[in-house]
């Protein structure tokens, strides 16, 4: 159904990298064209207003068909995805190596919540973009309290996966998969900020949904506040003693054992990216960083609730000064690793392996076999039997902030790695 949006991204990840450094592997190996649920194919471009597949045109349509009753199918084609407490609707391909989103029509959409608790209205559903080579429209709606729909949804072999779960199981060599990820993440961004901007935060007054639920509006006549989707951006920086060929990797206590990663923390108000950087790090671990390259960016939307999505801003962070002091509120540990070190925990860890069992389990869940949701304990495949520590997987913009600075052969010292920084920015 969707290999229609498929052959629209763009490759820019991997032409970069070829532009960049041919004779060194840098980030090839992962084949990656985008970072997980970035590059999302439904929404490359917002149509102009005119068009039919424009959210102020669909929304027009929208309110046609659900006034007529109609039958399908309809033009534009309207695609839904249900969520459930965050959840998106999912299968599993036959295979049973690769998941699908469980788009369902207008139709059968309303086929399904016709003996529920929850109606299906214009305000109930939220515009994600189209797609032109089949005339379609993505819509996302909330469905957490239509208990029944499980059921009924399971017989068709769908199941609501936690998007953490599809982000394991989804081959990040496959652009269709990586694809349907970008669509699920910014569809949950977008649910989770409706259902936690239910109220002005100016006048108390209650928020309606607008421009087919790609904004909201304070209802009261007196404020009508026009509010936008909440982002937190957030740095993640990989520290680096140029001298000594070191970068700073550190635990946190909610990781799983031996998984080590970059410093991160959120920007303030009133603060640059590269202050943001610094102070972090500074207050972390009590390391000067004097020059600060950005590398690449990701969304993050499978943080906590409260924040619907983070944006995860990357950065190569130069140190100034060496001596750690860890903060023992903020980390368990940091230290100091040789590229050696950081090379052989990405060699030892197994992450296909992982993937593939988050594959098979979604497999499971989808035909009703597996009811589990928490793979925790499978994040733990990871690490190997040899690995003394790994890093985060591909999923994470810190597995390539850390692995393009594994892999960078010194061909000419530090100034190769500015190079292949300053290259990634143009992602
Ligand atoms: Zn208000």
């Amino acid at each position: 159904m969707l290999s229609c949006y498929s052959s629209s991204i763009p490759s820019f990840f991997s032409k970069t990298l070829i532009k960049l450094n041919p004779h060194t592997p840098l980030l090839c190996t992962m084949s990656l064209r985008f970072h997980a649920f970035a590059g999302n194919p439904i929404r490359s471009r917002t149509p102009r207003p005119s068009e039919p597949v424009s959210p102020q045109s669909a929304l027009q349509t929208l309110r046609t068909l659900l006034l007529s009753k109609p039958h399908e199918p309809s033009s534009p084609n309207f695609k839904v995805l249900l969520f459930r407490k965050g959840r998106p609707l999912a299968g599993s391909e036959t295979d049973g190596h690769r998941w699908h989103l469980g788009w369902l029509s207008l139709g059968e959409c309303r086929a399904f919540l016709e003996n529920s608790e929850v109606g299906l209205s214009e305000d109930s559903l939220a515009y994600l973009g189209c797609t032109y080579e089949d005339d379609a429209v993505y819509w996302a709606m909330d469905v957490s309290e239509a208990s029944v729909l499980v059921n009924e949804l399971g017989a068709r072999h769908f199941c609501f996966v936690e998007l953490r779960t599809l982000m394991v199981a989804t081959d990040w060599a496959d652009s269709k998969a990586m694809g349907e990820l970008a669509i699920a993440g910014h569809a949950r961004a977008l649910l989770e900020w409706h259902n936690t901007a239910r109220y002005c935060g100016y006048c108390g007054g209650k928020t309606v949904p607008m421009e087919a639920g790609r904004r909201k509006q304070c209802s009261n006549e007196l404020c009508k506040k026009r509010i936008y989707p909440r982002v937190d951006p957030v740095v993640i920086m990989l520290v680096i003693d140029k001298e000594n060929d070191r970068a700073l990797l550190s635990r946190q206590s909610r990781f799983v054992p031996r998984m080590w990663s970059c410093l991160a923390g959120f920007i303030e108000p009133g603060e640059s990216l590269e202050e943001a950087v610094r102070r972090e790090t500074w207050e972390e671990t009590g390391i000067e960083v004097g020059e600060v390259v950005y590398h690449s960016s990701q969304p993050w939307p499978v943080g906590p609730s409260s924040m619907p999505c983070q944006l995860m801003v990357g950065f190569f962070a130069y140190a100034k000064s060496l001596e750690i002091n860890v903060d023992k509120e903020e980390l368990e540990d940091a230290k100091w690793h040789s590229r050696e070190e950081v090379k052989k925990a990405l060699t030892f860890a197994e992450y296909e392996k992982a993937q593939k069992t988050a594959a098979a389990k979604v497999e499971q869940m989808c035909k009703g076999v597996e009811k589990g949701q928490n793979l925790s304990s499978d994040f733990n495949v990871e690490s190997g039997e040899l690995a003394p520590m790994f890093v985060p997987g591909p999923f994470a913009i810190a597995h390539h902030l850390i692995s393009s600075w594994a892999n960078q052969v010194v061909l000419n010292g530090v100034q190769t790695q500015k190079q292949a920084a300053g290259s990634l920015s143009s992602l």
